[in-house]
């Protein structure tokens, strides 16, 4: 057996509704620009001739209800309000139906981000990690298996700040739909359990400020929540 110069950390884990064991979260895939109503907002087009993505650490990954610091190097820290694909099974280059049967189920989640650092990299043309893969910015409500689900599309998508509506959608929003978004993104990794896919966030985001608290929903699915912490 190998021995380490340090103790590695565990993969994080999310649980999982109906089931004891939990869920490792091994990467994090994000969808940019996947709600046309956010797009322009953000002051750009849609691009619809194929989804585009970042990525987040897995070690990023935050649990709901918990409380968070004022991340440093931000003043304009964002809420993100997303659905999120849990990878069930092996998959690459798989096609609709392949990419389907793939899903083990979807979460609320949040995509926390520095937007500032975010809109100055993406003027830059330069990388957005500073913007995106921030510590302790992937924030997931437990699992719902996709066979709990009903058929995505005619859900509520919604975010509140301290109780007053910032976001409010429908997954029928969406411009890439989720199995359209698997398939696509098999076509350039192995995905497998363990991936997470966050889908992208609808219109209404805006800055969070210590004290802050954010709630999330989306129909079927357990609520997401979140804290906002004085900076440390
Ligand atoms: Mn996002």
């Amino acid at each position: 057996m190998t021995t380490t110069l340090f103790a590695s950390p565990a993969w994080p884990t999310v649980p999982v509704k109906g089931e004891t064991a939990q869920y490792p979260v091994h990467r994090i895939f994000c969808v940019g620009r996947n709600y046309a109503a956010h797009a322009a907002e953000m002051g750009v087009e849609v691009d619809r001739e194929a989804p585009f993505y970042f990525t987040k650490s897995a070690l990023m990954t935050q649990a709901t209800d918990t409380t968070i610091p004022y991340p440093p190097g931000t003043e304009n820290f964002h809420y993100e309000m997303e659905l999120v694909i849990a990878i069930g099974a092996p998959v690459f280059r798989a096609d609709l139906a392949q990419a389907r049967e793939a899903i083990f189920g979807f979460a609320c989640g949040l995509d926390m981000t520095r937007r500032d650092l975010q809109l100055a990299a993406r003027a830059t043309q330069r990388p957005w990690d500073l913007g995106k893969d921030v510590e302790q910015s992937a924030v997931f409500a437990p699992i719902t298996k996709a066979d709990e689900v009903a058929a995505i599309g005619p859900q509520r998508i919604h975010l509140e700040v301290n109780g007053a509506t910032k976001q409010d959608a429908h997954l029928s929003d969406l411009i890439w739909k989720v199995e359209e978004i698997v398939s696509h993104l098999s076509g350039y990794y192995h995905l497998a359990p363990g991936d997470f896919i966050m889908t992208g966030t609808p219109a209404g985001v805006g800055a969070v400020v210590a004290g802050d608290v954010i709630t999330g929903g989306i129909d079927g699915l357990d609520p997401v929540k979140l804290t906002i912490g004085a900076a440390e």
